[in-house]
């Protein structure tokens, strides 16, 4: 069985042509699928029972198994899903003012071996199709109480978005489409460690706000903890994003995460406000999240503040991403963890 949800529009269209059917099929079981959320091909009653018959055959509407959801005591749900070859993947809602933030895997585990994330040091299994990306959003939704809407979506939770280059655009596409999820395209954010070609790609073909994992102000350091930067180092990253297309977006978030020791020195805040100097950006600090065998270490609360009024100074809009849901482990890079062993 094929599953309607790894349809983009466009690949609708084709399927339409295929069953010798009018194109404006292809936005109706789009509409129906994404935007009025069909749980069955039955539930098209503007398509003909005839037609609904056929496409049966081979296809449906089916979502992820959700296994498990934890709540922290400040609003924030994690949830885990299970994929059908049993990959696990966890999202993250997050509540902050009025805001209610998704944060959605882009792949069960992720190749780019990043020293300080958990994720990273798991390994990979796979990318992450466009039925499992949109899944989480499906699955988020049922999780909602009362008046609560999805405010915000996030890549940034398991994996390297722009390495599931193909499935990552159609869905932002759906996020944003009015046929589809409906999301604002500056409440959509990416975030990416890096990948210097994908980068420029997406600047072309994406239409939502992009997030650079910088994460350290000299090579011989981000070499150490960033493998993907022996491949891209900072000066090329760099001036991909001088030369990034803005469009409708304002700026491009650049993320930080400070390690005690490591990366949080005043030399280092110094270099970052140099290094982001003709790029418009917003610095978002995230104090080191420490996991279990872990060798680094949160950076020192006097070095944060610091840090902080170093690139504030500088000119740039700063802010310290404070940890929500602490108490489940919902932090960045912290995610899967909890379940193995
Ligand atoms: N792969 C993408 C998106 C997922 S990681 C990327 O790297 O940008 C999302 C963010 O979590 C990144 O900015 C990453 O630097 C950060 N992160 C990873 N592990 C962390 C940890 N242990 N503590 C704090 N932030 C972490
Ligand atoms: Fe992958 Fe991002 Fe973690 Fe690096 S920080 S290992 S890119 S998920």
């Amino acid at each position: 069985m094929k599953n309607l949800r790894d349809f983009s529009h466009k690949d609708l269209l084709e399927l339409m042509k295929e069953f010798g059917e009018k194109p404006y099929r292809a936005e109706q079981i789009f509409r129906w699928v994404f935007q009025r959320r069909a749980a069955s091909i039955d539930q098209m009653t503007d398509i003909s029972k005839a037609f609904r018959e056929r496409l049966k055959e081979e296809y449906s509407i089916a979502g992820n198994r959700v296994l498990d959801v934890r709540r922290s005591s400040d609003g924030t749900r994690k949830f885990l899903s299970e994929l059908e070859d049993s990959s696990r993947i966890e999202s993250v809602l997050i509540a902050e003012g009025d805001r209610l933030t998704l944060c959605v895997s882009s792949q069960a585990g992720c190749a780019m071996g990043c020293k300080f994330c958990m994720t990273g040091m798991g390994g990979f299994t796979r990318n992450l199709t466009l039925a499992e990306l949109a899944g989480q959003v499906f699955s988020a939704f049922e999780l909602l109480e009362g008046e609560e809407r999805v405010t915000n979506v996030v890549l940034m939770g398991m994996g390297e978005p722009l390495a599931n280059y193909d499935n990552v655009l159609k869905f932002t596409n759906v996020l944003t489409s009015g046929m589809g999820f409906n999301f604002s395209r500056n409440k959509v954010t990416l975030s990416t460690a890096g990948l210097v070609p994908a980068i420029r790609r997406f600047g072309q073909e994406g239409d939502v706000n992009l997030a650079v994992s910088l994460n350290a102000t000299t090579d011989e350091v981000r070499d150490r903890i960033m493998p993907v930067n022996r491949k891209y180092p900072i000066e090329e990253l760099m001036a991909e994003l001088r030369r990034y297309p803005l469009k409708s977006r304002k700026y491009i978030t650049i993320e930080y995460v400070l390690i005690g020791g490591l990366n949080d020195t005043d030399e280092d805040a110094r270099r970052l406000a140099r290094l982001l100097r003709a790029i418009p950006c917003k610095v978002n600090l995230i104090p080191f999240n420490e996991f279990p065998g872990s060798p680094f270490k949160g950076p020192a609360p006097e070095r944060v503040e610091r840090f902080h009024y170093i690139v504030k100074q500088s000119g740039y809009t700063v802010i310290v991403r404070l940890s929500k849901g602490g108490e489940i482990q919902a932090a960045c890079g912290q995610l899967r963890g909890a379940y193995e062993g």
